[in-house]
């Protein structure tokens, strides 16, 4: 699962729970981050295998620590725990039950893996593993990615107030988003060195946090001044 994590994002964000959309890009993509973290320092394995699976080349044999599911409850109570306190470090709001759905963000990565990934998902440490293999059928998994992605973001516009420039913002930011999974599944390519893949999962999932963050600034000047 690559773009549909975002969905849970877009989805997540209400008004009235004013986490900002871009903590929601990094919570729903967290189990990566600390992925693509220990992959580069050769602590979680990872082969890159042309056509391993129909829309993916990554056989994640050792992951145990990011993505096992006894680890995933617990960096999502870590979650839990720290997202009031790194609200009032940020000077961020914090509202009731905000920790909470910051929290059930990041488990879903697990869930929405767990959809596409092959029996490579752990329950704890490294052995039951398990999967449903979505991956091994590209158009079905293509067509998830992107119904989930739009789903979430539809979710986006209805239940938040903005300005109509950030409406076809968030829009223009899925279009987007479509475009690099249709890259990622779709178009040929040699398979790449596992830590070039990590890299590549820190700059990109970076700049989608960034774009997150500056989807969220447009219009809102002139929405604090009306009112
Ligand atoms: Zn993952």
């Amino acid at each position: 699962m690559f773009v549909g994590h975002y969905s849970v994002a877009f989805a997540a964000k209400r008004d009235r729970n004013q986490i900002p959309l871009w903590v929601l890009f990094i919570a729903v993509q967290f189990l990566d981050y600390i992925w693509a973290t220990l992959v580069l320092l050769g602590i979680e394995k990872l082969r890159v295998i042309k056509g391993f699976t129909a829309g993916s080349m990554l056989d994640s044999y050792f992951h145990p620590y990011s993505h096992s599911l006894l680890t995933a409850f617990a960096w999502s109570a870590l979650a839990a725990f720290v997202y009031k306190p790194l609200c009032s470090w940020l000077g961020y709001a914090y509202t009731k039950s905000a920790a909470l759905i910051v929290s059930v963000a990041l488990f879903s990565h697990w869930i929405l893996d767990l959809i596409a990934h092959p029996r490579d998902l752990a329950i704890y440490d490294n052995t039951w593993k398990v999967g449903f293999g979505l991956w091994n059928y590209r158009d079905p998994e293509f067509a998830l990615e992107i119904a989930l992605l739009f789903g979430g973001i539809i979710l986006y516009l209805a239940r938040n107030t903005m300005p109509p420039l950030r409406k076809v913002a968030a829009i223009g930011f899925g279009v987007g988003l479509t475009i690099i999974q249709i890259g990622d599944t779709y178009v040929p390519r040699e398979a790449l060195t596992d830590k070039a893949i990590a890299m590549g999962v820190w700059i990109f999932y970076t700049l989608f946090v960034v774009a997150a963050f500056f989807l969220e600034k447009i219009g809102r000047r002139r929405q604090i001044n009306a009112s």
